[in-house]
């Protein structure tokens, strides 16, 4: 057992999430009491970052360990290496130097920061994303830790009207810019602007939306009736012409997940296109049937196949796809066949992504230490894995990280033929507004010119959305923070 001391730190959390990329919970101790015999003890002088190299320093001395990640324990790098770019052209050489990531990690960072600038660039003063949740799924997975619920028909009507109501209120908002509080004389620049004094959030006149994601939960979980009412609505709404992704206007991308291959048909998939829908994807996290078994996925491997054959069939442009790096019981080949099965089936983005164990999942109940075990095996997984999609021609174009990972490695997107996925890239890249409606959604409100995003979140509960959805619309409208 390790004995560690803060002196002079309150809140101690972001040092103790790098002390356990090196040490399990039950190998060490936070001590306040200065009784005790401490290990090692560190005060701190205006550089956090410092005294998170002093832990790296002293842990890799007394475990042997060296992770890669070095001190970095946040979940956005790319974010890191494009302020750093700002101050210096050598992004790499500090990455290296003074945040300790390892060549491999460094490296990348920088390829992907330089190819989706090269891609997209960066956001449009004024544009916006829109996230519409869906928080349904046919059953739970087992490391499942999102806003995901097994309800009947009647239930999801409720949600939908709910949701529905909350779609029209805010595209109104959005359309008219005249939100309680507002008055003419305001210049509205960008989204989410707030004019000084003023305790309300104006939503400017001119706002450009760049991408549409309905995410979950499985947004296909909803019968094609129901998607195509709400497609419909959210048109009306937002003012979106069917015909109007990929062509000259600002919408770049219009994104419905249908994550669950079981809850994909014909019917569902040609409403999606009719809205003008240009990219879905499929997440069967595996090919290996006793896998989706122990996950909870109640579906087959051919129900993976079917969901691929019909998207291609409907002409489906971008096929989204999720595997998982560690899932219980998966051996190296197991992993390589996935992914090979994954790039024949002609998927266009692959994101790999290694097991996170959440609090809020079965899998921590289940084994509360499993990221700690199979270290190696993961890295070789995704090392074995970024080598074969390069192989056939995918590119790495975004990267985030997650708490609690199995290795503490990353989750990367690749993409063929330039296929990036634009909101993926802008909800890492934290520099854009996100308006987001649903039960768990997490609108964000970006201040330009203090480069800083505020937070409006709904309730996860989709019961207590659907209570209180009058109270999730004004949060947006007053901006959560206060009221008028
Ligand atoms: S498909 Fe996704 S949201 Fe649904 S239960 Fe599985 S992990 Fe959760």
């Amino acid at each position: 057992m390790y004995r560690f001391q803060f002196k002079g730190i309150e809140n101690t959390n972001q040092y103790e999430e790098l002390i356990k990329v090196f040490l399990q919970p039950s190998e060490y101790e936070i001590c306040k009491d200065t009784d005790t015999e401490i290990d090692f003890a560190y005060t701190f002088q205006g550089d956090k970052d410092d005294i998170k190299r002093q832990i790296y320093d002293d842990l890799t001395e007394v475990t042997g360990k060296r992770p890669k990640w070095g001190i970095l324990t946040g979940i956005r790098p790319v974010k890191l290496a494009g302020e750093l770019r700002k101050q210096t052209a050598d992004v790499n050489g500090i990455l290296k130097q003074d945040y300790y990531l390892h060549e491999s990690k460094a490296g990348l960072t920088q390829e992907i920061l330089d190819y989706q600038r090269d891609q997209i660039g960066q956001p449009k003063l004024g544009s916006l994303s829109i996230y519409i949740g869906i928080p349904f799924c046919p059953t739970r997975c087992l490391y499942c830790s999102f806003t995901s619920n097994q309800v009947g028909d009647r239930e999801i009507d409720r949600y939908l009207e709910a949701l529905h109501h909350e779609i029209e209120v805010c595209g109104q908002m959005l359309r008219e810019g005249r939100p309680a509080g507002w008055q003419a004389s305001h210049v509205c620049t960008a989204v989410g602007y707030r004019p000084e004094g003023c305790e309300v959030i104006h939503w400017p006149e001119h706002y450009e939306i760049e991408t549409i994601y309905f995410g979950g939960g499985t947004p296909t979980t909803l019968s094609a009736k129901q998607l195509d009412e709400l497609l419909t609505k959210t048109a009306k709404a937002f003012g979106i012409p069917e015909d109007a992704v990929g062509a000259q206007g600002p919408l770049k991308e219009y994104t419905v997940e249908a994550g669950r291959p079981d809850t994909i048909t014909e019917d569902k998939v040609k409403v999606l296109l009719d809205h003008g829908v240009d990219r879905i994807s499929i997440n069967p996290q595996t090919t290996k049937q006793e896998t989706l078994d122990i996950i909870g996925r109640k579906h087959t491997v051919q129900d993976v196949y079917k969901a691929f054959e019909i998207a291609k069939k409907c002409g489906v442009p971008v096929i989204n796809t999720d595997l998982i790096a560690g899932l219980p019981g998966e051996s190296l080949e197991d992993f390589r066949t996935s992914l090979r099965e994954i790039m024949e089936l002609g998927a266009d983005n692959i994101t790999l992504h290694t097991l996170a164990v959440k609090r809020a999942s079965k899998l921590k109940e289940w084994d509360e230490n499993f990221n700690y075990k199979d270290e190696l095996l993961r890295e070789e997984m995704l090392k074995d894995a970024h080598a074969a999609l390069r192989d056939k021609g995918f590119q790495p174009y975004y990267l985030y990280r997650q708490k609690h990972t199995s290795g503490n490695t990353e989750n990367t997107g690749f993409c063929k033929d330039d296929k990036v996925s634009v909101y993926n890239i802008r909800i890492m890249e934290e520099g854009q507004s996100i308006l987001a409606l649903g039960a768990g959604g997490i609108s964000k409100v970006y201040y330009p010119a203090e480069n800083r995003l505020e937070r409006i979140a709904n309730v996860s509960n989709y019961q207590i959305y659907i209570e209180r959805i009058d109270e999730m619309i004004n949060r947006k409208r007053t901006g959560g923070i206060v009221s008028c």
